[in-house]
């Protein structure tokens, strides 16, 4: 029962969801401890997963894992901590997709054959993990899970004899899709991105050794120094001798998440050299420019619509102020069974301040519109708390196609972009303007030099999907 309620709760809110964080620590002092340093890098990276958290330690030629079902502060108390020692560690933060919420997909994954120990902590989604896992299933190997993440760490295991490196780079020319990876051996951490970098990954220096994370902010979490991000298409190496690089395939487009900006990623963190607090600022100076209109004050939807009504204030020369409180306590385990009381379910999370907005022609700048029921929830509390006037401005364009790389969307005829115009979704939320930032926008936002990813909302991805794959 338990397992259903969660699976409801994450399949109705209405947003995208992020499916896992990453994190790794070498150091080279054999005596440290390293795994409650993972711990902190895993709180940080709370955000991109809440469903299971695991670490698995590396020390004197063994692999240990503790993993479990909930948050960071949950699965590791004091003891189980405790039980975890060693100079090499990673760890994992997964969400799930409904129906694969069990300790089975908790990450990371540890896999023991005669050669030694290795463990694998992935985000992101295989576009070819069926046909891989039906090769190797033909060669005899067997899975415990339903993740990807599985069929990862057996090709690892399967071309193990080959050396290290060598098994990495089959590995990781035989998948496709999207992978930030942190894998570790009995001695060595090794982090990858896949060739259009989809997915984050960075390193960082910390005393005597080094970070692999899957956002700058859990390097901060620890006291380390940012270094740069892993390159699409790079493998690094990190062992005693330092941090060796090296490239798979050939050069591909860089095609980094735009909703990693949008709406993913924590405000300070910095992704392949953005800012994500100054994009979302400048996202909503965009806006501000591209679909102005008279108001007495603009509110954000709290968090990540915050700052570009900043940035929306800034541009226009209306007034910025906080006219909606978010409950810091509703999460996981808030419980909305029905369509009806999913949608009162947004009171409970996020409230007008009323003396804000009475009497006022307001803007309000939210990340993104997906299934259009929060938008029309908001607008509806805005024009009770005496609001004259509601105008919806969104720092995205309107998703209307699905993700396949490691984002859990929602079917596509649920997404409210997909089958409606901006007027039709305008008239379906209640507001008396609407508007969406432009793909061009979004990019400018994003400072246009990377290549970037725009698949959910221009049906154009930068890799074969499945079934392309
Ligand atoms: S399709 Fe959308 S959510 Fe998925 S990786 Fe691309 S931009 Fe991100």
């Amino acid at each position: 029962m338990r397992d259903e309620q969660l699976s409801e709760q994450f399949y109705t809110e209405d947003k995208l969801h992020e499916e896992c964080g990453v994190f790794g620590v070498y150091s080279s002092k054999t005596d440290r401890n390293v795994a409650p340093l993972v711990y902190y890098g895993l709180f940080s990276l709370q955000h991109r997963g809440q469903e299971s958290a695991g670490i698995a330690v590396a020390h004197d030629g063994s692999i240990e894992c503790r993993k479990g079902m909930g948050l960071v502060g949950e699965v590791f108390d004091p003891a189980t901590l405790s039980q975890l020692s060693g100079p090499l560690a990673i760890g994992h933060v997964r969400y799930s997709t409904a129906g694969s919420s069990t300790i089975e997909n908790a990450q990371p994954f540890v896999s023991r054959f005669k050669l030694g120990s290795i463990a694998v902590a992935h985000n992101g989604n295989l576009t070819n993990a069926t046909v891989v896992r039906e090769l190797l299933e033909d060669a005899g190997v067997g899975f415990v899970s339903s993740s990807d993440s599985e069929v990862i760490i057996n090709l690892i295991a399967k071309n193990y004899k080959k050396g290290l490196e060598k098994a990495l780079t089959d590995t990781i020319q035989f998948i496709k899709g999207s992978y930030a990876l942190v894998v570790m051996t009995e001695s060595c951490l090794v982090g990858a991105r896949d060739p259009h970098g989809i997915r984050p990954l960075c390193l960082g220096k910390i005393d005597e050794g080094w970070v692999l994370a899957s956002e700058s902010c859990a390097i901060d979490a620890v006291g380390g120094e940012f270094v740069r991000d892993i390159d699409p298409g790079e493998i690094v190496v990190i062992d005693q001798n330092g941090v060796l690089s090296f490239r798979f395939g050939e050069r591909t487009r860089k095609a980094v998440c735009a909703f990693e900006y949008i709406y993913f990623a924590r405000p300070d963190s910095t992704i392949d050299s953005v800012d994500v607090y100054q994009a979302r600022i400048r996202a909503g100076e965009i806006l501000g420019r591209e679909a102005v209109v008279p108001a007495d004050i603009v509110i954000g939807v709290p968090d990540s619509g915050v700052p570009a009504a900043i940035g929306y204030g800034r541009a226009t020369g209306t007034p910025f102020g906080f006219g909606i409180v978010k409950s810091k306590y509703v999460g996981r385990t808030f419980i909305a069974p029905s369509q009806d009381e999913r949608e009162r379910a947004v009171s409970v999370k996020l409230n007008v301040l009323k003396s804000e907005v009475a009497g006022k022609r307001v803007v309000i700048i939210d990340d993104s519109i997906v299934r259009g029921t929060t938008s029309r929830r908001l607008v509806m509390l805005l024009r009770q708390a005496g609001a004259k006037e509601v105008h919806f401005r969104v720092c995205s364009p309107p998703v209307r196609f699905p993700c396949y790389f490691g984002i859990d969307t929602p079917h596509r005829k649920d997404l409210i972009g997909n089958a409606n115009s901006v007027e039709e979704i305008c008239k379906a939320i209640g507001a008396d303007s609407l508007a969406f930032i432009s793909t061009g926008g979004l990019l400018e936002a994003l400072n246009g030099e990377n290549g970037y990813c725009l698949g959910c909302f221009t049906g154009e991805y930068p890799a074969p999907t499945p079934g392309e794959a």
